[in-house]
């Protein structure tokens, strides 16, 4: 058996690079029916195959993961793995073409810091626009900003602010989420010299390589640095994080939640919430109602 990396995945096939020679591999055994996750394998995994022929090979054992992404699966109520191994999520946003909600932004957050992965925020699309939106964006990006994360404005079509993202790339292995249309293909094909040589049709066995957007890929930025591009998506539904967990992953809250009457105090209804008092001061009030947003999302 030899060790390689998962670098592109695809349900229960994927591509392995070993070296530099990528074989087509299936999952089999033990792997093929997880009850944690719909899809055993995905880009970012290291794992051990033992090779059937020249091009070919199986996946014998998936090597333990330091960390992965996931949100729960359409179908049943498992994982579906979006990459792992990583050190960083680059989500992509733009809040005009599309207008995408905030909601979707504060989840993709709390989901990165659950599965101990540090978000960046990315508002991409800068060049168009209006003054009037430049005033919000600046509010929004002041506001996360306050609440403790990193954030960028770029755009990627103008080559606008590139080199703070490029900083952001170097030694790291960075999963890019975002919704289709915000713009992680031109932004990928900006940054990285070897996009263009994307390895596509995964198998000609099954023919199903050409949904290029339904899986995950990793693509090489620099030796040190790799960025797993992922299938876009616009709303999920959390997966493995409690309702009564939502509330630790938010940093802004966190510094206050000690100072609550309760100790398990959901920051809703319970009389002496010192999150809630922050409203307005620390806390952003459109995030503390995208907050109530999600536990509704629950019952
Ligand atoms: P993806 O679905 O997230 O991969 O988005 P694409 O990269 O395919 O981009 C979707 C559309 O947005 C394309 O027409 C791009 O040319 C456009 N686009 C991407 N980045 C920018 C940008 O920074 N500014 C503008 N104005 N358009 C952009
Ligand atoms: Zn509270």
């Amino acid at each position: 058996m030899i060790e390689g990396l998962v670098v592109k995945s695809y349900g229960k096939l994927c591509n392995v690079k070993v070296n530099n020679f990528i074989y087509k591999c299936e999952v089999r055994g033990k792997y093929k029916l997880s009850n944690k996750f719909s899809n055993p394998v995905v880009s970012g995994d290291k794992v051990e195959i033992s090779i059937t022929d020249k091009n070919n090979g199986v996946v014998e054992n998936i090597l333990e993961r330091k960390n992965y992404f996931a949100k729960e699966s359409i179908r049943d109520k498992k994982g579906h793995l979006i990459g792992s191994n990583i050190d960083q999520t680059l989500i992509i946003f733009s809040i005009k073409n599309p207008y995408t909600k905030l909601i979707f932004l504060d989840k993709c957050l709390l989901s990165s810091i659950f599965f101990d992965i540090k978000p960046i925020i990315v508002f991409n699309k800068v060049d168009l626009l209006n003054d009037d939106e430049i005033i919000k964006l600046d509010k929004i990006s002041f506001e996360y900003k306050k609440a403790g994360f990193d954030v960028i404005s770029i755009s990627a079509k103008y080559q606008i602010r590139l080199d703070d993202i490029k900083s952001k790339l170097i030694d790291k292995r960075t999963l890019i989420l975002g919704n289709s249309g915000v713009g992680k293909s031109t932004l990928i094909n900006q940054l990285s010299p070897y996009s263009k040589q994307r390895i596509s049709d995964i198998s000609q066995k099954t023919g199903k390589g050409k949904q290029t957007t339904t899986f995950s890929e990793i693509i090489k930025i620099n030796k040190n640095s790799l960025i797993i591009d992922t299938p876009g998506f616009k709303d999920f539904n959390l997966y493995l994080i409690d309702k009564s967990d939502v509330k630790y992953q938010y940093p802004e809250f966190n510094k206050f939640f000690d100072r609550c009457k309760f100790s398990n105090c959901s920051h809703i209804n319970e009389p002496g919430c010192a999150v809630k008092k922050q409203i307005g001061d620390n806390i952003w009030e459109k995030r503390y109602n995208n907050y109530l947003g999600i536990i509704e999302g629950y019952s």
